[in-house]
């Protein structure tokens, strides 16, 4: 059966504009009502990655998720936020990023609740692949029902985050960076990533791409205008579709490339029905996206004797930026692998530890870190 992917235009963070989008996506996937019941508790899962003011187009917009949640809460379902962002996952961790990312002010004297549940659940899932055995935020074991509300990104891993990646912050703080540690291999953490999108089911999807992020994203990036706001009743279909309006080609995304492999998503397509306008005519051109390509992407390319013998020199690794960096310590905590010191107010990485992650880059408020993508890994792939 096809998955219908809505595609309605908006340019400005204006409710009643914003609203007015929302509303013209949901009914073209034929209305809520498909997918919710009156009466249902509903967790908003947000994109708040960390503390970022909203425009500088990191979070999912608070009047994106405002104008959201007040037509979900008018249609009869009560409605909780909640993300685990970046970094330890406690009461004043959140408080600092719902106030930083808007949500502080746009959610006061209203009957929608920001989650302050830090505690975990475990949970098992037997329709998972690689990860049965999940960790997950205790709140969304307290809702009937979920939903992926995305930010339009790049991402320096998964080349692009989107609905899929968004339900990675259903994991509770620490324990993301465990998984990273785990699975290193960039396919191999799309697998999971795909997994955590399983386990947390989300009924449905809605990307903010309204402004959108190209470049070192998922927080170091420039915001670019796309105008864009999508709605979906599948986040595998969304990203798909998303990703081909920023000119990505969706085969080059990880987590699509997975969904396609486990059959969630067809190979060629034809079970995506595009709703509303049509990709093209946001008109986004020139959008820049990080190359992501790895050692693991030149295997069959060049003599198996020599990946081993060239990784080091074709890994990108992270660059710090001493310009920028104010010595706070947030890329050494963010380390899977504590492959990162302080030197003085300086970080250094051990890149033998390195697992690439690119957590460092993700997490630092300051935009001091780069990621450096050796000439000769970009000769070998364009081969
Ligand atoms: S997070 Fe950024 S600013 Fe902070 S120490 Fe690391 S590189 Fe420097
Ligand atoms: S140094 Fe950065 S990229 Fe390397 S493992 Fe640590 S967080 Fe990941």
């Amino acid at each position: 059966m096809k998955k219908k992917v809505a595609l309605t235009e908006c340019h400005e963070y204006s409710y009643e504009k914003v609203r007015k989008s929302l509303e013209e996506g949901i009914a073209l996937i034929g209305g809520l009502s498909g997918y919710l019941s009156e009466g249902d508790r509903v967790m908003l899962k947000a994109n708040l990655l960390m503390k970022k003011r909203p425009e500088e187009a990191t979070t999912t917009h608070p009047v994106f998720m405002k104008a959201l949640a007040d037509i979900i809460s008018e249609y009869g379902c009560s409605v909780v936020i909640a993300d685990s962002p970046g970094g330890p996952f406690n009461e004043a961790a959140l408080k600092g990023v719902y106030k930083a990312c808007g949500y502080e002010d746009a959610f006061k004297n209203t009957d929608i609740e920001l989650n302050y549940d830090t505690s975990e659940a475990e949970v098992f899932n037997s329709e998972c692949k690689l990860v049965k055995k999940i960790t997950v935020m205790n709140a969304m074991k307290n809702v009937d029902k979920v939903i992926s509300v995305s930010k339009l990104k790049t991402h320096g891993m998964m080349k692009f985050t989107g609905a899929v990646k968004n339900m990675f912050g259903t994991i509770p703080g620490l324990i993301k960076a465990e998984y990273h540690f785990k699975m290193p291999n960039t396919y191999d953490f799309a697998d999971m990533l795909v997994d955590v999108c399983i386990n947390a089911n989300p009924v449905l999807s809605f990307m903010d791409g309204i402004v959108g992020m190209e470049g070192s994203g998922p927080s170091a990036g420039n915001p670019v205008d796309i105008g864009a706001v999508i709605v979906s009743e599948s986040p595998y279909h969304l990203d798909v579709v998303a990703s081909n309006i920023v000119g990505i080609d969706p085969f080059d995304v990880p987590t699509v490339a997975k969904s396609i492999e486990r059959g969630i998503v067809m190979r060629d397509m034809s079970d995506i029905e595009i709703v509303g306008l049509a990709p093209d005519s946001y008109g986004v051109e020139n959008f820049i996206s990080p190359d992501i390509e790895s050692v693991e992407m030149l295997k069959g390319r060049v003599p198996r004797i020599l990946e081993g013998a060239l990784s080091s020199m074709l890994t990108p690794r992270p660059v710090f930026i001493r310009e920028k960096c104010v010595g706070c310590g947030e890329c050494k905590r963010a380390c899977p692998p504590q492959a990162i010191t302080m030197k003085g107010r300086f970080p250094k990485v051990e890149l033998d530890k390195c697992i690439r992650c690119y957590c460092c880059q993700e997490l630092c408020p300051k935009k001091a870190v780069e990621i450096h993508r050796p000439w000769l890994l970009r000769k070998i792939v364009k081969l």
